[in-house]
Parts: structure tokens; C-alpha cells; sequence
């Protein structure tokens, strides 16, 4: 029992789902089993969350509340017998705390308190059925072990230190909750939508384990965004610094920060379908990729890109310096970046200080901002040595217009930046001209 699972929204959207996930969590002997919040609990409360902000009608939030319990009373019918009643109480105490914070909204405190609710109940009705099925299953409240500093990192040596106390039993099946965690003021919080990945990634890292399992509803990794476009397929091996990349750029079976404390210390993680158990999946491990092919596709929205443009940049050094630290101040990460004579082009995914940070840049040249836009990464065979390569991603989009392209930042990948409105449209092109 060295593993770590986890299984997202739809993987326990439902009773029969998570009888499913309760077979496949004692097949695989996972020690620690991360669960998500059924699937659309979290949109759910989040808007619960936005409409308590607005000071909405109360019979309009009362209606999402009481829709959503529904749906867990019919989860709780359906799945529980011997401890059916200790899950209907579980879930009242939940659906008690949603009104009361939604009715007495206190800013971002009842923000992250009514969103950690889905994770809660999903994950104590889910431990009472793997009791009612007579295996030894205990619950772990994730925020007693989970913690971020004042920096909003991860602190990853408490969760090691605090596994270690626990002194997790080998007969034992643990169950806890993906994406929640307690801040620095010990009050509880989240690692962002889609965190939960994040989340398994840190435990397994916390207990050394030995594989680290995403569970979810497709069939792993695929070599392009199957929501987007046809006849794609799953990788069956990836390498830890191309199945990142992938996630940052868009790839959404991963939260983007999944794949680095794995890869520290070499721990395969694998990516299952629950609908499909002896799917092959995808296994993302320290192998070396395979070079001179295209790997996969991937594609992250909401990007701004800001243009500054300024004659001082002539000759000049320090001017980029000066650029980044607006950046910086402002705790905003770029991710493309292309230069000229006398311009500079970068991109943003977080519009959150764009005005302060166009202010200041104002002092270094004339700016202009494009917003809408997508980064599309292409992965795999860009060695340096080889030839031909851009020219074969830029050949078969030539009809789309691009707005930047960045390559040679490592021979994995190139990414090219384009108007939203063209994606579907390139990621389809790019599947016929690089895949088929
Ligand atoms: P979960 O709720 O289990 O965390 P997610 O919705 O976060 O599941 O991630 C799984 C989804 O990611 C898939 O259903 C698929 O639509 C989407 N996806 C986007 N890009 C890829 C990709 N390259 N390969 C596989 N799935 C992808
Ligand atoms: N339930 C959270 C979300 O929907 C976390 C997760 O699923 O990983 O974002
Ligand atoms: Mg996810």
C-alpha cells in the first residue's frame, strides 16, 4: 500500500460511480485516496459564492442550494445502507454551513469555507461506503494536514511531518480531500480549480510513495484537446518535463503543478480512466521522450498580450530588466516573450493588476494590449539539430492568422499565439497535419 489516488468530479459524480472507485482504490491497495467533489458541486458553489456577493434574492441561492442537495441525498439513497444515516447527518451539517454562510456572507472567509464544502461531503459519504462494505477505511481532514505558508506555497515538510505522526497503517485504507488546505492563518482554503491533482501529487511526495494515480474520464494523456477536436489518442508514455508543459499550456486531465514535486523525487505518476480500469492509460515517468515526432497539442485561454514598444530598447541593456520588474511587483508571470530592434511582446494568463502594470510600464514606451488570445503548444521533436520542423506546425495553420511564435526556449516545444476565435480551427488543422 504505496500508492497515492486520486479520482476527480466525475470519476465520484455518482453512486455507481463510486462503487467503482472503491473497487479500484482496494485492487490497487492505495494507501492515500484523494477525492475531488462530485462533478459540478464546485461550479455549484461558486456561483452560490458569486451570488451571495451580489446580495442576490435568497429563494435564488435557496434553489442551487437545495438542487445540489438533492443530488447527494440521491447519491446517499443509492450507495449507503449500514451507514446511511450518519451520511445524511454529515450532509445536513454541510447544507447548514452553506446557508448560514451564504445568509451571514463574510467576504473571503465564507468564499473559501462554502467552496470547501463539495470536497467534505464527498469524501466523508464516500468513506462511510467503503465502511458499509466491511473494509477498514478512515477519514482525513485534509486541512489538518495540508497547509500553504503566508506565500501562498505549499508546506510541503509540515504535510511530510504531519503523515509521518499519523503513523498511516498498512491495513488501512485513508481517505481524504483533494484541493482543500488550511492557510497561514489557519483558516481554510484552496490550491485553485482543478487543484486536486495538486493535491495527490503533494501526498505522494509527503509519503515517498511509490506511484501516484490520477484517476479520471478519459483514457490518459491524449495527443490533442479531445473537447476540441476529433480522432485524438492517448500517450501511453510521457516524460515528467513534457507532461508539464503540456499541463501549463492547457492540458486540463492535470493541474499544471502536479507534475514537478513528482518529478523531484521520481515518482511515476499514471493517468487511468475510472470507466475503463484496463485502459493503458498514461504513464508520465523520467523515460526520454521519443525524438524527431510530434508528441501532442495543447491550448491555454485567456491570454493578454501587452506590446511595448520603445526606441530606449536600441542599444540599450537593462531595459528588459526594468520590464520584468513590473512583473515581478505585481506577481505576475509571463509566459511568451518575443523581442525586435525596439519592441518587446509578452504574454500574461492573469488580468488581475493588468492596469497597474500598464501604467507603469508607460514609463518605458508605448504600450498596447490584445486581449482574447491562445497559446498553443506543440511538444515533441524540436531537437535543435533538426530541420524543417516549425516549418511543418506553421505550414499545415497557414491559413491562421499568428500574432507570435516562440521557439528554441528548449527543444521540446514551440508555442505560437493566436485570436481565440481561431482554436478550434488550429488545433483540428494541426491534429490532420501533424497526427494523420
Ligand atoms: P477531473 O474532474 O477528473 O479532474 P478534468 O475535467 O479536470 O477531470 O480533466 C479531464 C478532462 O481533460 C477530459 O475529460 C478532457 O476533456 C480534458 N482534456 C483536455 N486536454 C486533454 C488531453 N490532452 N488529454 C486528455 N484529456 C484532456
Ligand atoms: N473540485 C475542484 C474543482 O472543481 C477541485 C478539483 O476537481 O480538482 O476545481
Ligand atoms: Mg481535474
Amino acid at each position: 500500500m504505496d500508492k497515492v489516488l486520486k479520482f476527480g468530479g466525475t470519476s465520484v459524480g455518482s453512486a455507481l460511480n463510486m462503487k467503482k472507485v472503491a473497487n479500484i482504490v482496494t485492487e490497487e491497495g492505495a494507501q492515500i485516496t484523494v477525492l475531488s467533489a462530485m462533478s459540478g458541486t464546485t461550479d455549484t458553489l461558486i456561483k452560490i459564492v458569486s451570488m451571495a456577493k451580489t446580495s442576490s434574492e435568497a429563494t435564488e441561492i435557496e434553489e442551487l442550494i437545495s438542487t445540489l442537495k438533492d443530488k447527494y441525498c440521491n447519491c446517499i439513497e443509492e450507495l449507503l445502507v449500514t451507514n446511511k444515516q450518519q451520511a445524511i447527518d454529515k450532509m445536513n451539517s454541510v447544507f447548514d454551513i452553506l446557508r448560514h454562510e451564504a445568509n451571514n456572507f463574510r467576504g473571503d472567509k465564507s468564499d473559501k469555507v462554502i467552496i470547501s464544502q463539495g470536497e467534505l461531503l464527498t469524501s466523508a459519504i464516500f468513506t462511510l461506503y467503503m465502511k458499509d462494505c466491511g473494509l477498514k477505511a478512515e477519514l482525513l481532514n485534509a486541512p489538518d494536514i495540508l497547509h500553504t505558508c503566508e506565500s501562498s506555497k505549499v508546506d510541503t515538510e509540515k504535510l511530510k511531518d504531519k503523515l509521518t505522526k499519523l503513523n498511516l497503517a498498512t491495513d488501512t485504507y485513508y481517505i481524504t480531500q483533494g484541493f482543500i488546505c488550511s492557510n497561514y492563518k489557519n483558516e481554510i482554503d484552496n490550491l485553485g480549480r482543478g487543484g486536486s491533482d495538486y493535491s495527490a501529487a503533494l501526498m505522494g511526495v509527503a509519503i515517498n510513495a511509490k506511484e501516484v494515480q490520477i484517476w479520471t474520464d478519459i483514457d490518459g494523456m491524449h495527443n490533442n484537446d479531445p473537447r476540441f477536436v476529433e480522432n485524438t489518442r492517448p500517450i501511453p508514455q510521457m516524460s515528467f518535463d513534457e507532461a508539464a508543459e503540456l499541463a501549463y499550456f492547457g492540458a486540463k486531465i492535470l493541474h499544471p503543478s502536479t507534475i514537478l514535486p513528482c518529478k523531484e523525487l521520481g515518482i511515476p505518476v499514471k493517468l487511468k480512466n475510472t470507466n475503463e480500469p484496463k485502459a493503458e492509460g498514461t504513464t508520465i515517468s523520467d523515460v526520454e521522450n521519443e525524438s524527431g515526432n510530434f508528441h501532442a497539442v495543447a491550448a491555454k485561454d485567456s491570454i493578454t498580450v501587452i506590446r511595448i514598444c520603445s526606441t530606449r530598447m536600441l542599444m540599450a541593456y537593462g531595459f528588459l530588466r526594468k520590464v520584468f520588474e513590473v512583473f515581478e511587483d505585481h506577481k505576475t508571470s509571463i509566459d511568451m516573450i518575443t523581442t525586435s530592434e525596439v519592441a518587446v511582446s509578452l504574454t500574461i494568463d492573469s488580468d488581475t493588476h493588468l492596469d497597474e502594470i500598464v501604467s507603469e510600464l508607460s514609463s518605458l514606451g508605448n504600450i498596447t494590449i490584445e486581449r482574447d488570445n491562445t497559446i498553443v503548444c506543440v511538444a515533441g521533436g524540436f531537437e535543435y539539430s533538426s530541420s524543417g520542423r516549425a516549418a511543418q506546425v506553421l505550414a499545415g495553420i497557414s491559413n491562421v492568422p499568428v500574432k507570435m511564435i516562440s521557439y528554441g526556449a528548449n527543444h521540446r516545444s514551440m508555442a505560437i499565439l493566436i485570436d481565440t476565435k481561431d482554436k478550434k480551427e488550429t488545433l483540428q488543422l494541426l491534429n490532420n497535419t501533424l497526427f494523420n
